[in-house]
C-alpha cells in the first residue's frame, strides 16, 4: 500500500514544495526559475495551527501557500514572520490576511520601518490598486520584449535562449497573479527574541544583529535544530545590497552558534553543515580586508573597485552558468560599496539605491 502523501499534491507555482521535517515544509522556486526573485517560505506546524516564514512576493505567491496550508489540514496560519522587508519576503502577507484575519504578522521594528519606507518600490502601496497591477503588467510587457529580442538574436546561445523562453512564462505568470498585492505593516514588532510556544515545535524568533538588512530576523526550532536566516544567507549566489559587513560576520558566528542541524536560506537550497555559510563569512572578511585600508587611505569607490580582486569567488558563487558572471553584481560589487564605506564610518542606509522588481528580475535573468 503507498504511502499517504505529506505533500499535498497540488499546483504551487512557482515553487516546488518538499518535507524538511514532519514539523516543517518549504516552498522554495526551483533553479530553473527565471521570473522575479521569490524568497523561501516555510511552513512550521504546531499544534494549534501554523507559523510561516516569509510569504513571497505577491498576493499571487500568497494565494498559493494558503492553498497548499489548507490542502495538509484545517489548521489556521496563526503566525507569519518576516524576516526582512525586501519586497520578495513580506508581499504575500494581504493574501494570507483574507484566508486568516487574526493572523499574527511578526518581524523587526526595522524590518516594520523598511516596509514602511520611502524606498519600497512603486509597484506596492498600503492597500490594492489597478495603477499598481497596470505598472507591473508594463513591466511584464517591457520584459516579454527584451526577451523577445534575446531569443531572436542569432548570437544568444541555445541554453541562453532556452532560459528566456522560460523567463517569459514565469514572468507573465507573476503579471497574472499580481492584483490585490498591498504592503501589510507588521503589527507585532519585538527586539531581541519572541517564543511562539508549542510542545512539539515551539519557535524562536531572534534577532541576533545586523546583516544582510537593519532589522533581519532568524527563526529557531530549538527541538528540530531548525533554522531559517532569511537573506542573511542566500544560496548559490548571496545578495549584497546595502549590507553591514563586519556586523554580517559577527550574526554568521552566532547563527552557526545555533549548532542548527538544517539551516534553510533565505533563497535557495537547505544546508546541513556549514561549508556555505563558512564560505560566506570568509568571503566578507576578504572583501574587508582588501577594500577596508586603501578606503582609509582615502582612495575613491571606483579605484577601490579596480584595485581589488574578488575573481575566486566566481567558483564559490557562480554555481550556475549565469551567476558565473553575475556573482558581481549581486555580491562583490555592493559589498565593495558597503565595506568602503564602513572603513570610512559612512552611513549605510537602507534602500539607498534601488530594490524593484525590475531591478529584482535583473538577478533572475
Ligand atoms: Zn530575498
Amino acid at each position: 500500500m503507498p504511502a499517504m502523501a505529506a505533500v499535498p499534491l497540488i499546483d504551487v507555482r512557482p515553487f516546488a514544495a518538499r518535507e524538511i521535517d514532519p514539523q516543517v515544509h518549504l516552498l522554495s522556486t526551483p533553479q530553473d526559475y527565471y521570473g522575479p526573485a521569490v524568497g523561501n517560505v516555510s511552513i512550521i506546524e504546531q499544534s494549534d495551527g501554523y507559523v510561516l516564514v516569509d510569504s513571497g512576493l505577491s498576493a499571487g505567491n500568497g494565494r498559493t501557500i494558503v492553498n497548499y496550508v489548507k490542502a495538509r489540514s484545517a489548521k489556521p496560519v496563526k503566525a507569519v514572520v518576516i524576516t526582512h522587508w525586501h519586497n520578495d519576503h513580506p508581499q504575500g502577507v494581504s493574501a494570507i490576511r483574507q484566508a486568516w484575519p487574526k493572523v499574527r504578522i511578526i518581524a523587526t521594528a526595522a524590518t516594520k520601518a523598511g516596509m514602511l519606507g520611502p524606498e519600497v518600490d512603486e509597484l506596492v502601496g498600503l492597500e490594492p490598486g489597478p495603477q499598481y497591477v497596470e505598472k507591473v503588467q508594463k513591466l511584464n510587457a517591457e520584459q516579454q520584449a527584451t526577451l523577445d529580442k534575446l531569443i531572436a538574436d542569432p548570437a544568444t546561445t541555445p541554453d541562453r535562449r532556452e532560459r528566456a523562453r522560460k523567463a517569459k512564462l514565469d514572468f507573465a505568470a507573476f503579471a497574472a497573479t499580481y492584483s490585490d498585492t498591498y504592503i501589510v505593516p507588521p503589527a507585532e514588532t519585538f527586539d531581541k527574541e519572541l517564543l511562539i510556544d508549542d510542545p512539539v515545535a515551539p519557535v524562536k524568533v531572534m534577532f541576533l544583529g545586523r546583516a544582510n538588512t537593519a532589522g533581519d530576523a532568524v527563526v529557531w526550532l530549538p527541538r528540530q535544530k531548525i533554522v531559517m536566516s532569511g537573506d542573511i544567507v542566500v544560496w548559490p549566489t548571496p545578495f549584497g545590497f546595502f549590507s553591514y559587513p563586519g556586523e554580517w560576520v559577527q550574526t554568521l558566528g552566532k547563527l552557526k552558534a545555533l549548532g542548527y542541524s538544517i539551516l534553510i536560506p533565505g533563497h535557495g537550497e537547505p544546508q546541513t553543515d556549514t561549508v556555505y555559510i563558512d564560505q560566506l563569512s570568509g568571503s566578507i572578511e576578504d572583501i574587508r580586508a582588501q577594500v577596508g585600508p586603501l578606503a582609509k587611505a582615502g582612495m575613491p569607490l571606483d579605484e577601490v573597485g579596480r584595485k581589488v580582486d574578488f575573481s575566486r569567488y566566481a567558483a564559490v558563487f557562480g554555481k550556475t552558468e549565469r551567476m558565473k558572471t553575475l556573482f558581481k553584481t549581486y555580491w562583490t560589487d555592493p559589498m565593495t560599496e558597503n565595506a568602503w564605506k564602513e572603513a570610512k564610518g559612512m552611513p549605510i542606509v537602507q534602500g539607498e539605491g534601488e530594490v524593484t522588481v525590475a531591478k529584482q528580475s535583473d538577478k533572475k535573468r
